[in-house]
């Protein structure tokens, strides 16, 4: 058996009165995601992770800011088109691991729904999935709730 591991990060500014999607749900927010698509941080690190295991570049690469083809699009619709990249390959997904940075609003109760949006997405079971949330204790760019930062892992097999 082949093994792949894949690591992604991505960063998002906030602003008031934007739409917040993480892991590809809705998140009651004054604040959302100032970005091109519909600013889903935690997908677009996901797509980097599933990416960097297939060493195929970047999701900026992919799905290029500059094409309006991509402005507000629902960033399920990218992770889909990655994962269909991870098969045509003939890799499968063992599992996923994402931790989430965000000082506010707390996510805890939400974990569960996005790790069963993702999982079907992804072709794998809930239990593959790993969700994780953390504030940053009010330190730096997080802290001071001017953005989100996403950590994303995977390891990809055949
Ligand atoms: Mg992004």
């Amino acid at each position: 058996m082949e093994l792949r591991i894949g690591n992604g990060y991505d960063v998002h500014a906030l602003a008031e009165g934007l739409p917040m999607w993480l892991c590809g749900i809705r998140i009651e927010s004054a604040k959302g995601f100032v970005a091109h698509s519909d600013g889903d941080v935690a997908i677009h690190a996901l797509c980097d992770a599933l990416l960097g295991a297939l060493a195929l570049g970047d999701i900026g690469r992919l799905f290029p800011d500059t094409d309006p083809t991509w402005k507000g699009v629902d960033s399920k619709i990218l992770l889909e088109r990655v994962v269909h990249l991870v098969h045509t390959g003939g890799w499968k997904i063992s599992n996923v691991d994402i931790t989430i940075a965000l000082q506010r609003p707390k996510l805890a109760s939400r974990i569960l729904e996005m790790r069963q949006t993702l999982a079907p997405i992804l072709g794998i079971g809930v239990e593959a999935v790993s969700v994780k949330a953390t504030t940053t204790e009010r330190l730096g760019f997080v802290g001071r709730g001017e953005g989100c930062e996403v950590w994303a892992s995977t390891i990809i097999f055949k």
